[in-house]
This record gives C-alpha cells, sequence and structure tokens, in this order.
C-alpha cells in the first residue's frame, strides 16, 4: 500500500501568508514534498513523526514550495544527529539547505526533466515544467502499486502529457476559471489535462486567493467535465493506494 498526506492545499505568495489554506506540502510514503510554509508545523499537529521521513523534495524554488525544506532536513536527521535521507530538487535548490544539513543526508540529488532517481521502494522522474523558476520540475512517482503523478507550478503544454499512465494525479490549479494567468495552471488547464492523462482520482492544490472562496465549485466543474473523481487535498486528507483508492482525513 502507498499512502499519500496532504498537509494543506494553498498556494501562492497571499495564500502562503495569510494562511487561509495550510501550505505544508504532502507526503508520499515516507517522502515529503514541497514542504510550504508551516510544513513541520502541520505535520506534528497531525501526529506525522518527521523523524521518520526518509526524503525531502522540492519542485522549485518558490517560497510557497521550499520555506521549510532546511527545517524537514533537521527534522528527518533528528536534528542533524543521524545521516539518513535523500533531497532531490530543481538546479536552482543548490543553496536551499545549510552545508552542516547536506552532510548528514545519504542522498542530494538536482534534477533536471527527465532525470531519475531510484530510491529503492521507488523510482521517480523529473517531468519538465513552464514556470517563472526555469528550472522547475514536476515529479513521477514510480511505485510497486502504480504511478503518482505531481504536475508542480505549470503552465498547460503539450509536454504535460508526460504525467500519462498516472493513477493519481496532483495538480495544482492557482486559478479558477476565466483567470488564468500566465506560468500556471487554471481550471479550464486541469479539464484538459485530466481529459488527457486519465487518472483514476485526480487531486487538486496550490490554490491561491480568486479560487480560495470557489475552489468546491471548480472542483465539482472539473469532475463533471472529465468524468474523473476530483477532491480538494486540504489538510489531512489521506489517500491509500493499492489495488483499490481509498481517500479518508486525519
Ligand atoms: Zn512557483
Amino acid at each position: 500500500m502507498v499512502k499519500i498526506i496532504f498537509l494543506g492545499s494553498g498556494g501562492g505568495r497571499y495564500i502562503c501568508v495569510n494562511q487561509k489554506r495550510a501550505t505544508g506540502g504532502f507526503i508520499v510514503d515516507k517522502y515529503h514534498i514541497d514542504p510550504g510554509p508551516g510544513a513541520l508545523l502541520r505535520a506534528l499537529e497531525k501526529n506525522i513523526d518527521p523523524k521518520k521521513l526518509k526524503g525531502v523534495f522540492v519542485s522549485h524554488r518558490h517560497i510557497d514550495h521550499c520555506n521549510d525544506a532546511s527545517l524537514m532536513v533537521d527534522a528527518m536527521t533528528n536534528s542533524l544527529n543521524r545521516k539518513k535521507g535523500v533531497f532531490i530538487g530543481s538546479k536552482n535548490c543548490s543553496d536551499l539547505l545549510y552545508p552542516e544539513e547536506k552532510n548528514f543526508l545519504e542522498g542530494y540529488y538536482l534534477l533536471e526533466k527527465n532525470d531519475k532517481v531510484s530510491l529503492g521502494d521507488m523510482n521517480v522522474e523529473a517531468v519538465e515544467t513552464r514556470h517563472m523558476e526555469e528550472t522547475g520540475i514536476g515529479f513521477k512517482f514510480y511505485t510497486e502499486w502504480g504511478i503518482i503523478s505531481y504536475t508542480s507550478d505549470t503552465e498547460y503544454f503539450s509536454g504535460l502529457k508526460a504525467h500519462e499512465g498516472a493513477r493519481i494525479l496532483i495538480l495544482n490549479v492557482t486559478r479558477p476559471r476565466k483567470y488564468r494567468i500566465p506560468f500556471h495552471l487554471s481550471t479550464e488547464d486541469a479539464v484538459e489535462l485530466i481529459a488527457t492523462v486519465k487518472p483514476e482520482l485526480a487531486v487538486i492544490i496550490h490554490l491561491g486567493m480568486r479560487m480560495h472562496p470557489i475552489a468546491e465549485k471548480e472542483k465539482k466543474f472539473i469532475e463533471e467535465e472529465t468524468d474523473t473523481k476530483t477532491i480538494i487535498g486540504d489538510l489531512g486528507t489521506v489517500i491509500t493506494m493499492e489495488k483499490d483508492i481509498n481517500i479518508s482525513k486525519i
């Protein structure tokens, strides 16, 4: 069984400061992805022991994705007492960690699109994005129960076909219908991508200020247009994937 725990559905510069939605990223198995502001606090609040983490991933060097990265590496290594775990980031993440933190990691990788890393229990592939942080990457996780894919921040382009094969697709849908901005996905883009990838489950996160108050309505629209089960990855949402995919809350 593979478990995903969401530590918030917020994103963008306003939400990460006002915390109307949490911005802690999400955990796949024991790998913490995009630990934004409050990631450590949100994890502790949900009784998740960060010392059990096996890795910290940062898709790109924007504060709503990487603010707590260094802190999570400290937590993972039991405050720099135990050498363990991996850090995976985009090329621009080279100065995110302190030198002493890097010394306490078992693996440190800065990836470009199509790069692959084998972590033993799963393989990870970097997926191209189109974003202001030009080295930004999405992640495709190859687990024993199938593929989980994460777009990260990107605008819609044909390269997102690379997410095909995913059983679960996690999309950063910053903006609602009629409010598309460059370098980000809107509701319309999410519909397009989900229709292309055809996952069993779509999860929308990284909701910005315009999306925040109408997110339920936008989620329903995506679900109706694509005929694909779609949820918002709010704080405490848990997905388990084995033969079936189940959703619960902690
Ligand atoms: Zn970004």
